[in-house]
């Protein structure tokens, strides 16, 4: 058997043909610049994630990049995120200028620790990131009292958690502004980069709206200087289709880690996904934790078995943020987890016989 850690191939099957159809009305009517299908899916996220305005870009990554620039964020600011993330999460703060402060992880979630956010505060902070990682959002609750005490504002990397809530409400909607990306391997992705801003604050997302088109506003006065970074038609037009899936597939995603968590409750050598009671996690990874982990993957890969580690170096430790000054030992949390942890195949159309197989596999490597 071959358990792959992604098929996209099954998942774009069953809606192919609509995807194809709608792709054709963008042809036929050959607005590939902001036309109406990426309004009409603007409209349907801002109806699927309850939120004022939606706004399409051309990448997660720009996402971030507009939502620091329409906070005025910049040079001699701060942001404090987490340094247990992809590099977008950060590489966006440095962008504008600003400096990633970064703050250790909480060792269940794997998601920003509340605890630790006020000693990281100075009069340059401006902001703080959470990130919802794999899918589970970060405490919000926590994180939205200490930023309104301290007056930073929010920004939601939510790339990983579309759908997500926390406490009843859709994570990337509950800051400041949040941010989503399309790219293929998120539970929603597209054919493609892709990537939207979130708010529901009607002046920033004029900003936005302004930002995403060299900061124009109206035709040729820029009243500042923003990004070429649209969210292609055809890729909306896609998504529009996708969308309409997305309840279901991340259900399925919920129904795997059940499975999963069936199969493997009695094994002493991992630690399954921890979810926080106030959490509706999409499991945009199922990431497991195992102090062999390393020996692990290569039994599992020898057998066919996809599986990925996200993400093997922390952030503050990268070479390019080198000048930043952090070192081994600053996030011993984040740190240890990065030895540690290994996402297994969680996509929707998985079999219960494939999940069954990646346990058994699991198994026999601490039997034998
Ligand atoms: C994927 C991802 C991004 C960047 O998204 P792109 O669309 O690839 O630019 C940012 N942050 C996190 C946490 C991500 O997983």
């Amino acid at each position: 058997m071959k358990v792959p850690l992604l098929d996209l191939n099954a998942q774009y099957l069953p809606v192919m043909s609509e995807i194809k159809a709608e792709l054709d009305k963008v042809f036929s009517t050959h607005q590939y610049i902001l036309g109406t299908a990426v309004k009409e899916f603007e409209e349907d996220m801002q109806m699927y994630l309850q939120v004022k305005h939606a706004i399409g870009c051309a990448s997660g990554t720009d996402a971030l990049q507009l939502a620091l620039m329409a906070l005025g964020i910049a040079a001699g600011d701060e942001v404090i995120t987490t340094p247990f993330t992809f590099f977008a999460t950060a590489s966006a703060i440095h962008r504008v200028g600003a400096t990633p402060i970064f703050v250790d992880i909480d060792s269940r979630t794997y998601n920003l620790n509340p605890d630790l956010l006020e000693k990281a505060i100075t009069p340059r902070t401006k902001a703080i990131m959470p990130v919802h990682l794999f899918g589970q959002p970060a405490n919000m609750n926590s994180i939205a009292e200490i930023a309104a005490k301290h007056q930073l504002k929010i920004i939601e990397d939510n790339a990983q958690g579309i759908g997500a809530k926390y406490d009843g409400a859709f994570a990337g909607t509950i800051g400041d502004i949040g941010t989503l990306s399309f790219f293929p391997s998120k539970n929603l992705g597209a054919m493609g980069d892709g990537g939207m801003v979130l708010t529901n604050d009607d002046e920033l997302a004029l900003r936005l709206k302004q930002l995403r088109v060299h900061g124009e506003n109206p035709k040729y006065f820029h009243k500042w200087v923003g990004l070429n970074s649209r969210l292609d038609s055809l890729q909306a037009a896609a998504l529009k289709i996708k969308l309409r899936q997305l309840d279901k597939w991340s259900a399925q995603r919920r129904e795997n880690a059940k499975i999963y968590h069936e199969l493997l409750t009695d094994l002493p050598e991992i630690n399954l996904p921890y979810i926080d009671p106030k959490a509706l996690t999409i499991y945009n990874q199922f990431t497991i934790t195992c102090r062999d982990r390393d020996g692990l993957m290569a039994h599992l890969q020898k057998n066919d078995i996809g599986c990925a580690i996200y993400y093997p170096l922390s952030l503050h430790l990268q070479e390019c943020f080198a000048h930043l000054g952090g070192k081994k030992g600053d996030f011993p949390v984040c740190e240890d987890l990065s030895q540690k942890v290994l996402s297994l195949p969680i996509y929707s159309e998985l079999t219960r016989e494939q999940i069954e197989y990646v346990c058994q596999k699991i198994k026999e490597y601490f039997t034998k």
